[in-house]
């Protein structure tokens, strides 16, 4: 049976028919980890997600698979090693949602780092991070940053460092590795809220749903269930009267794209802001656009509402002048914007950007088991982490021992391209055949790099709708991958394509404008 919007009611269905092993609750990054480490290990897993899957923060962040080399100045040594190493293997296991970039440091007379200390800093995240030898760090003179960036600001600039780090597709590597779960066989579906906890001699045994779409209410039963819902995390442990000792912080953060053409970087960059805010910000070149975030600020809204304010735009808009003298960028400039919420963990007397981004498991008498905080990055860890308490409870109450987790091997849905690097070669293998159903080579390409090895049911879907793909007025490329993501990608809404699928909306916003399907 396909992951597809019109299958969605019986996956839906089949949940309610059995006890699952685990239930977790949101489909962001984090419950989708927990669902493929689950499955992976034989048991038999479910999720549900009240909006779409990655429509929280696992669509919203900076999209990198990094070790967060801003941790090291506050000696997070251990988040940064075990963040850090992960980023190889998600780069194996997904190359096709997995960039290298090249991301530059620049520093200056009276900023935060020197050249000394850039270049001891980077080396010690090459060490802690295990980073390979060709993408280990490189100290670069003025001139020579300069030449690289010529729109940088020159005055009071003493050199750069150049590291390498890893570009996402955050709400794509989240939906990828729930496609995979559900290849091994576990259940998933968008658009179904967990309403109240069903408890049993006080133990948690189940959940009244409603799926959203139909308006139905059901009943869904499981052995163990997970609080995956990162910002609405303490809103669960709060229907479970579980709520006690620590509690969620959560801090807004937000990003702009401009066009190339108005911000012309070759490189990502990565700089301190000009307020004496401690604070730094990425700038980061992706396709014909360039992004640039984030800002750090506490939230105490509602999840469902986090917006981009005039002051946080404004914020940006002046970090980026402060560095970037030469592009006098207006508000005008910026095209597109999102906004996402960190659920970080309190710590008592620490401000937004202070606070650590370690994860923690919380673990209620009702047996309800909470994830929350930590990094995209470190998703595979925390699954471990949260199925290892998992794994104990099976054994000792079905005397079952689970075989250990091996996600580091698993590959992730559309990552079967020979290892990552065999990509290109595979993005060249692949091109003619997007060519033979009437792609030009560079789409055939985009969508190969996009899709990896799911690129061949594109372009199959290509070939046998394409008289009914050509009626929609659209351009094939984009309702050829519309198409996939509603048979293969459980897409129900327009935003879960032109957000989470294809990102059209946040990176190519003209392309959007100009749609009009043709019914
Ligand atoms: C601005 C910003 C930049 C970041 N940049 C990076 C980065 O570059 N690299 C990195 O590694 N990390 C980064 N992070 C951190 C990372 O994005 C988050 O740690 C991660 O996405 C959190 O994922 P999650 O699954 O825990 O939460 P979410 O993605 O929010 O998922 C929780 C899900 O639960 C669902 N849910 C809630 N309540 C219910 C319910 N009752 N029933 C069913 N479903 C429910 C929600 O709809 C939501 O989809 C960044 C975070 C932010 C905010």
């Amino acid at each position: 049976m396909n992951f597809s919007y019109q299958n969605r009611p019986k996956i839906l269905e089949s949940m309610e028919k059995m006890e699952l092993d685990v239930l977790v609750i949101g489909g962001g990054i984090t419950g989708a980890g927990i669902l493929l480490d689950g499955q992976s290990r034989g048991l038999q897993m479910g999720l549900i997600e009240m909006d779409d899957f990655a429509s929280g923060t696992s669509s919203r962040s900076t999209k990198l698979i990094h070790g967060g080399l801003r941790y090291l100045k506050q000696f997070e040594i251990k988040l940064v090693a075990e963040v850090g190493k992960e980023r190889a293997i998600v780069y194996e296991n997904a190359p096709h949602v997995t960039t290298p970039v090249k991301m530059m440091l620049p520093f200056y007379k009276g900023g935060t780092f020197g050249r000394l200390t850039t270049s001891l800093g980077l080396k010690v995240y090459d060490y802690l991070a295990q980073v390979k030898r060709v993408e280990r760090r490189k100290m670069l003179s003025k001139k020579e940053t300069v030449t690289r960036e010529p729109l940088l600001k020159q005055d009071g600039l003493r050199g750069s460092g150049v590291y390498v780090e890893y570009r996402t597709d955050d709400a794509r590597l989240t939906l990828e590795i729930i496609k995979k779960a559900y290849e091994l066989g576990a259940k998933a579906v968008n658009y179904v809220e967990a309403k109240h906890f069903i408890y049993k001699d006080k133990k948690v045994v189940g959940v009244k749903v409603e799926d959203l779409l139909s308006g139905q209410s059901k009943t869904i039963y499981a052995k163990h269930i997970v609080n995956a819902t990162g910002p609405w995390a303490d809103h669960l442990r709060e229907q479970d009267r579980s709520k006690e000792g620590k509690y969620l912080h959560l801090t807004k953060g937000v990003h702009i794209v401009i066009d190339q053409k108005k911000f012309p970087i070759n490189d990502a960059i990565y700089f301190d802001t000009p307020f004496n805010d401690g604070r730094m910000i990425f700038a980061i070149p992706r396709g014909q656009k360039t992004y640039i975030g984030t800002t750090d600020t506490d939230y105490f809204g509602d999840p469902k509402e986090v917006k981009m304010t005039m002051s946080d735009l404004t914020y940006l808009i002046r970090a980026i002048n402060g560095l970037f003298p030469k592009q006098k960028l207006k508000e005008e400039d910026i095209e597109s914007s999102w906004a996402g919420l960190r659920p970080l963990i309190h710590e008592q007397g620490k401000g937004p950007s202070d606070i650590s981004r370690k994860d923690e498991l919380f673990l209620a008498k009702s047996g309800l088991i909470t994830i929350a905080g930590g990094k995209l990055t470190g998703y595979r860890k925390m699954a471990e982490k949260t199925m290892s308490v998992i794994a104990a409870r099976i054994q000792e109450s079905e005397s079952r021992q689970l075989p250990n987790s091996e996600t580091n091997k698993v590959i992730l849905s559309g990552g079967e391209v020979g290892g990552s690097a065999q990509f290109e070669q595979f993005i060249e293998n692949k091109i003619p055949f997007g060519k033979e159903v009437g792609f030009s080579e560079e789409e055939a390409r985009q969508i190969i790099k996009k899709y990896g090895s799911n690129c061949q049911l594109i372009f199959e879907l290509a070939k046998e709708h394409f008289w009914e793909l050509e009626r929609t007025g659209l351009p094939l490329v984009v309702s050829s991958t519309l198409l996939y993501s509603l048979e293969h990608e459980m897409a129900v809404c327009p935003a879960d394509y032109y957000v989470r699928r294809s990102s059209l909306l946040l990176f190519d916003i003209g392309l959007v404008k100009k749609q009009k399907i043709e019914r």
